[in-house]
């Protein structure tokens, strides 16, 4: 996987998430030139789903 706009070879990058007032750190896919994080949306939907689950039980 590539950036679409650096063409540049996205490395393994440790990014932190908020949602909710929740942080959370997770590895993602970036590029080492503009930074932009490609997060899948399965990725996304997953994250959010267990923050709201969390959210629940408390
Ligand atoms: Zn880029």
């Amino acid at each position: 996987m590539e950036c679409c706009k650096c063409k540049k070879k996205l490395i393994q990058k440790k990014t932190v998430f908020r949602y909710l007032e929740h942080e959370m750190y997770q590895e993602v896919l970036c590029c080492p030139v503009c930074g932009k994080a490609f997060i899948t949306k399965e990725f996304a939907d997953g994250k959010m789903k267990s923050v709201e689950m969390e959210l629940e039980e408390k």
